[in-house]
């Protein structure tokens, strides 16, 4: 596949905390596309989640920079671009403001793929291939052909190719692409690793080693953090 030396990914996320299916979303995201940068960009108030039983934002990122540390691959790097905009954060506000901040690049959205069932949810979701290529990962399951149809729903008339394993749609009326890469699913989940390790379990495979220690040392604050979340809100 031709190399885009122009396209930065970005993955955004609650990050509450980082584990490897992150880890593993951005590097195969980078190695898919060749991209020499994937952000990981947290966001501030997720529109999704509840705001409380989240960590502060400087909390996600003192974290993330203990994982990042420890995974030893400079294409990935942390952006706090979220910090700077006014909650909440809609993905169309963070790429608008990322698109301001560097004009001469392509950024490459990831989201995995229940996300893109849902895109005509979001706010501008439809319009969100005008600023933006999307990378789009089965979180369960093969998810390819729900990646179709959503395509071809979203944007009729839109053609799709396959490149070897990757789904590569040029949506009818947008500047950019959607692609669908089948990564294998690999189950986890911050929600279930923080009621794991709130309730004394072993959670070492899926953190890495330097983020678990910044927890460990942290247990009392973090635990009272987490255990805020409303009633109802998965763990
Ligand atoms: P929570 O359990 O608190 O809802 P989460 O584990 O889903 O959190 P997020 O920070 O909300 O993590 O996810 C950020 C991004 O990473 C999303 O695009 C999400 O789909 C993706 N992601 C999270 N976990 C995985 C995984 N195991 N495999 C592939 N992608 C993942």
């Amino acid at each position: 596949m031709q190399t885009h030396p122009q396209r930065i990914g970005i993955l955004g996320g609650t990050f509450n905390p980082i584990h490897i299916g992150h880890l593993r979303f951005a590097r195969s995201m980078a190695d898919t596309l060749h991209l020499q940068q994937v952000l990981l960009m947290p966001c501030t108030v997720p529109p999704h989640k509840a705001a409380s039983g989240i960590l502060p934002f400087a909390t996600r990122i003192t974290i993330l920079k203990a994982a990042l540390q420890d995974t030893a691959d400079n294409r990935l790097c942390i952006s706090s671009l979220e910090a700077e905009l006014t909650p909440p954060s809609y993905t169309w506000n963070l790429l608008t403001a990322f698109r301001k901040k560097h004009p001469q690049t392509e950024p490459v959205f990831a989201l995995g793929g229940e996300d893109f069932t849902l895109l005509r949810t979001w706010y501008r979701g439809m319009e969100l291939p005008k600023l933006t290529h999307l990378f789009v990962a089965p979180r369960s399951g093969r998810e390819a052909e729900a990646f179709k149809s959503s395509v071809e729903a979203y944007w009729p008339g839109s053609v799709i190719k396959q490149n070897g394993s990757l789904l590569e749609a040029s949506p009818n009326g947008m500047s950019y692409r959607c692609y669908f890469f089948p990564l294998p699913h690999l189950q986890v989940s911050s929600s279930h690793l923080r009621s794991v390790w709130m309730a004394g379990g072993d959670i070492s495979r899926f953190i890495p080693h330097s983020a678990l220690q910044y927890l460990e040392a942290h247990r009392d604050e973090i635990t009272k953090i987490w255990n805020e979340a409303p009633v109802g809100d998965p763990q």
